[in-house]
């Protein structure tokens, strides 16, 4: 059940609605509200309100109307909400800030698995954007399977990617693995990274949904997350107060072995059905191979994707961190101009159709 509050409610109205709430569902806490494109909301477990308390609520008059998507999801549908969500990347420090979502062109992404040096980084973040991407990625953080392997730089890395921007003009997006880092880690960053790892760590989720500088946050698919589930992980975000969500999808573990992941192109246009939240695709982690980067980007494209998040190094055999699925900034400039292409291509489609 969403609760959208009256654009014109007075502080006392509201102050009312949120003691009625807190009496009636028994919270102890302070009810949190999410500024969505079509007003502020309150998201709640309808069964836990009664006919009669229902009645009540709808007579508040800070309530201007109450929807009742039929998901689990709420605030995150496209029932509740048949806009699509633009989201700008970068409108909190001194950059280039850029919009996905809707009907932009295709944002890229791009940038090392990790930074490496400062050296690499500058270099690699000067190199990107010369190809034509309009984020830098880059972990500071970096979740390894093994513990044996290079963990990051950490905040060290943090400040360097903050400097890559400084350089460059250019968001950046990094991993946050733990809710404690999520303040720090919004400090440096224009975009929070949740990893697959942790795509269902509800305490990170919560943490990144109430971070006090709004950073958007991309929401990476876990590694055997259905797309309700992730939906869900989505809506933990967006009911704990930050609306700027972007999904990732970078493949689902499934039996064969000679890709990575399975890159599951489906779920982009599913997606768009389901949610106004903009989608990308990560076609590096979820081929695992640099040699089926290109044509996974254009397919994510031709599929409707919002942007690609893809990784780039100087030296790929060289990287200290996903090597194998890593291309050159010659391969990116390629793929910049094919998917800008593309892109055009289906949107002259759609205004002749149109
Ligand atoms: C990454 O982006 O480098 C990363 C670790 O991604 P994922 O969480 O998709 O494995
Ligand atoms: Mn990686």
């Amino acid at each position: 059940m969403i609760i959208t509050i009256h654009d014109e409610a007075s502080s006392e109205e509201r102050a009312q609605l949120m003691a009625h709430l807190c009496r009636i569902t028994g919270s102890q806490h302070p009810i949190t509200t999410t500024q969505m494109a079509n007003g502020e909301v309150i998201a709640l477990d309808s069964s836990i309100i009664d006919p009669e308390a229902h009645t009540l609520l709808s007579q508040q008059r800070a309530v201007a109307k109450i929807t009742s998507p039929k998901t689990t999801y709420q605030l995150a549908s496209r029932v509740f909400q048949n806009s699509d969500s633009q989201i700008v990347i970068g409108n909190g420090h001194e950059c280039n800030p850029v919009t996905i979502g809707g009907n932009a062109m295709p944002v890229i992404m791009s940038g090392p698995c990790a930074v490496e040096s400062k050296e690499q980084l500058l270099m690699t973040a000067h190199a990107v954007k010369e190809a034509g991407a309009q984020v830098l990625r880059g972990g500071a953080f970096k979740p390894r399977t093994s513990p044996y392997q290079f963990q990051g730089l950490g905040i060290e890395g943090l400040k360097l990617l903050a400097e890559a921007r400084e350089a460059t003009s250019l968001p950046v997006i990094t991993e946050v693995m733990e809710p404690g880092m999520v303040e720090t880690v919004a400090h440096y960053a224009d975009v929070l990274q949740i990893g697959t790892r942790n795509a269902q760590n509800f305490p990170l989720l919560l943490a990144a949904g109430r971070n006090s500088k709004q950073r958007p946050v991309l929401l990476k698919r876990g590694l055997s997350s259905t797309i309700d589930e992730w939906l869900l992980a989505a809506e933990y975000i967006i009911a704990a107060g930050n609306p700027n969500v972007i999904l990732c999808e970078r493949g689902i573990r499934s039996y064969d072995q000679q890709t990575r992941n399975v890159l599951d192109l489906t779920s982009v246009p599913l997606l768009h059905q389901l949610t106004h939240l903009p989608v990308v695709v990560d076609p590096s982690h979820s081929t695992g191979r640099r040699e089926l980067v290109p044509v996974m980007s254009r397919a994510s494209v031709a599929a409707e994707a919002n942007g690609l998040i893809i990784e780039t190094h100087l030296d790929p055999d060289k990287a200290l961190c996903d090597g194998r699925q890593s291309i050159t900034p010659t391969i990116l400039t390629r793929i910049v101009q094919e998917t800008r292409m593309l892109a055009r291509m289906m949107k002259e489609e759609v205004e002749v159709v149109a």
